[in-house]
């Protein structure tokens, strides 16, 4: 029903290009270029969980700070409630900022550590909701402590007295206190131990299903971003790979590094486990400076042939909306 409204975010295109220097070379030497996101498309509607998977260094957490604009779009758009964004005045940023929120990745390293976790949380309410009075910010604070598990007793405490999941509760409190539409959590759980990661999982999955919350959910596994996601992205070195709804990309993945992705998700049953065929992942994620001609992921793709290191592979759409970039994908089932 959600994709029967426009999106809240559109995004198009968008490049995300980083100059730097490369070592050894003269200072008269041209900067090279990285090319952090590069040609990234996809919606995202209300109420919606779109998870972005892909290894370290395939363009992600880029992706996350472009759509707030703390790294600034080289190219492309960024459409927020029909409005483009790229491009934009700082004043709209700043505007659209109360809408957009951020769950980052080192708990711990996110929160000031001389403030307390009440302060922490109300931080963004004093800034963009001047009209609200101390007493009314302090009850909102503590009301939304309890929702994410936290207990009002504990508002005035610092960030070193909370274990790691703790302190990601109160990021996510701090990320909600202004009643955004979008979250953006940047590997919120990575930080965490396993048992703590599904709390956490679970609970955003709660927050978003209770105040309608969009949310963009990245992660470097796809075991993770299962549970939570209805549509699923998979990047590798800034450029999408494939893009589908969980239940078509955990159940037929058309992407041989989508394909890789998921046969890396151990299975419990130790039998299964072992009588399992599988084609992993060989090689190091090459350099983003110099990354391979054609399709990106030919250096490692089983299934590469002479085409794919000389041709781009286009991002393809079946009659699903489901999005492949892939010479010889197979169509969806
Ligand atoms: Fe592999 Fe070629 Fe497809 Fe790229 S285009 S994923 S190299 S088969």
């Amino acid at each position: 029903m959600a994709e029967r409204t426009p999106p809240l975010l559109q995004v198009r295109d968008l490049q995300v290009h980083f100059p730097v220097p490369l070592a050894g070379a003269w200072p008269w030497t041209p900067w090279a270029k990285v090319k952090a996101v590069d040609g990234v498309s996809f919606d995202l509607h209300a109420g919606q969980t779109l998870g972005v998977v892909g290894e370290s260094g395939c363009g992600k957490s880029t992706l996350a700070r472009a759509l707030l604009n703390l790294h600034p779009a080289t190219a492309g758009s960024i459409i927020w409630n029909g409005k483009q964004m790229v491009g934009a005045s700082k004043a709209d940023w700043m505007a659209v900022r109360k809408d957009i929120q951020m769950v980052f990745q080192d708990p711990l390293a996110s929160l000031n550590p001389r403030m307390t976790a009440g302060q922490i949380i109300g931080e963004p309410l004093r800034i963009h909701r001047p009209d609200i009075t101390a007493a009314d910010r302090s009850q909102k604070v503590r009301t939304l402590m309890d929702r994410v598990g936290l207990t009002a007793q504990q508002v005035n405490r610092y960030p070193h007295e909370f274990s790691g999941g703790q302190c990601q509760r109160i990021g996510i409190a701090r990320a909600l206190i202004l009643e955004p539409q979008l979250v953006v959590c940047d590997e919120p759980v990575s930080a965490l131990d396993v048992s703590i990661q599904a709390q956490i999982v679970n609970l955003l999955a709660e927050l978003q299903k209770d105040l309608g919350l969009a949310l963009l959910f990245i992660a470097h596994d796809l075991a993770v971003v299962r549970h939570i996601s209805q549509r699923v992205m998979v990047m590798y070195l800034g450029r999408t790979m494939e893009v589908a709804s969980r239940q078509a990309l955990y159940s037929a993945a058309r992407h041989p590094y989508s394909q890789a992705l998921l046969a890396a998700i151990p299975i419990l049953d130790p039998e299964l486990e072992r009588h399992r065929s599988r084609q992993l992942l060989a090689g190091e994620l090459p350099s983003p400076l110099n990354p391979p001609s054609g399709c990106v992921f030919h250096t490692r793709c089983p299934k590469a042939q002479a085409q794919c290191s000389t041709a781009v592979p286009p991002l393809q759409s079946d009659a699903q909306g489901n999005q492949v970039a892939c010479h010889f994908a197979q169509a969806s089932a």
